[in-house]
């Protein structure tokens, strides 16, 4: 089976690495000639929304898939006549538009952050007062790691807030005061049998995700996460992994966003479960049967931003794994990461605390 993967970064890499042993082949459309995926797979270097270099890929491969969700939706609509594209173009375009997005949580039962539409200053103005501060400006569009977000702490920054964001689309969203945040990754196959990992604890800095460790053990937050994953696989007629993050306020939880592709607060699986989401995704959307979700062991996944530690230091640790996704450093930029093991969560901690003396996290 090839399988055509549009965006070649480091998650188009680590699919790539789960699905070789299933005997499976690879080709990314991306159009950096150093595309992170470029260097263990075919690549033809084009724009995601070149219709020509589309075609070239359909033609070459059996399905298709993503690694970001920024991909044009009209583009995944016309490949589709061609070959087999997973997530489909439906989901794509609701997980890319935040109002849509909320909607589709609000119908499906789920709670979200108090929100307003925002087109407009005066639209911002009206949303503060009556949402009441602080809150966050974010554009509907095209947001991601904290890109497109101004947190509003005084309303005299409105207008300020406004230019920062490019005075586009938006929506105004209440803070949420947060005890925790997590986020669910589930899976569906195309004969629409699904699963659920457990869910992992988040901690972002300055909007990005920081380090994550799995599992998080609630049932009952568990129960109300896997419930709603399932009426929203079904909904949306999904093929493959998606994401969900939630914040957990009053023992309850408030869906934040989904992605509808493999995740990074998922990247522990790759050590730290049976099956990790990246084979679990390339199972879904072949048509092989799900692999087992559940961890196998206490995980911590630690994101390295902006600039990679030494491999050996970090190896040190027992139980550790180092990622490099073969990236040129750059503020901000997600260049690797690592994931602890361990067998009791008291373990784990021990190993966190070790390498936070190495690498200096999320700055
Ligand atoms: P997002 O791009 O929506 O995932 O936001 C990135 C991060 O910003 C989240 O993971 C939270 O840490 C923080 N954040 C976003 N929205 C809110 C909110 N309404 N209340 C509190 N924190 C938020």
């Amino acid at each position: 089976m090839i399988i055509g993967i549009i965006g070649g970064g480091q998650l188009a890499k680590m699919m790539v690495l789960a699905g070789y042993p299933m005997g499976q082949e690879f080709i990314i459309l991306d159009p950096s000639p150093d595309a992170a995926a470029g260097r263990v797979a075919k690549q033809i270097i084009g724009a995601y929304d070149d219709p020509v270099k589309l075609r070239e890929l359909a033609d070459a491969v059996d399905v298709i898939t993503f690694d970001f969700e920024n991909v044009p939706a009209d583009a995944v609509r016309e490949l589709a006549k061609w070959v087999p594209v997973f997530p489909n173009a439906h989901a794509l375009e609701i997980a890319q538009d935040r109002n849509s997005e909320k909607q589709l949580f609000a119908q499906l039962g789920m709670a979200t952050a108090p929100y307003r539409i925002v087109d407009s200053l005066s639209d911002l103005e009206r949303a503060i007062h009556e949402l009441g501060l602080p809150a966050i400006l974010k554009t509907r569009r095209m947001g991601y790691d904290g890109k497109g977000q101004q947190i509003i702490r005084n309303a005299q920054h409105a207008s300020e807030a406004w230019h920062n964001i490019g005075e586009q689309p938006a929506i105004l969203e209440g803070f949420v005061a947060f005890d925790n945040e997590v986020s669910l990754i589930a899976v569906r196959g195309r004969n629409g049998e699904h699963a659920c990992y457990p869910l992992v604890q988040n901690v972002h800095k300055n909007g990005i995700l920081n380090i994550s460790t799995a599992p998080y053990e609630n049932s009952e937050l568990q129960t109300q996460a896997e419930n709603f994953a399932a009426r929203l696989v079904k909904e949306l007629d999904y093929v493959g992994v998606i994401a969900v993050e939630f914040f957990v306020h009053n023992k309850q939880l408030i869906a934040n966003e989904m992605a509808p592709r493999v995740h990074n607060t998922g990247h522990w699986t790759i050590e730290g479960a049976s099956v990790s989401q990246f084979e679990n995704h390339l199972r879904a959307i072949t048509g092989l049967p799900l692999g087992d979700t559940e961890a196998h062991s206490y995980a911590a996944m630690i994101n390295f931003i902006s600039t990679l530690p030494n491999a050996e230091d970090v190896l040190r640790i027992s139980g550790c794994h180092f990622h490099d996704y073969g990236k040129a450093p750059r503020p901000g930029r997600k260049l690797g990461h690592a994931t602890l093991r361990a067998s009791t969560p008291a373990k784990l901690q021990e190993k966190i605390a070790a390498i936070k003396e190495i690498v200096q996290l999320g700055d």
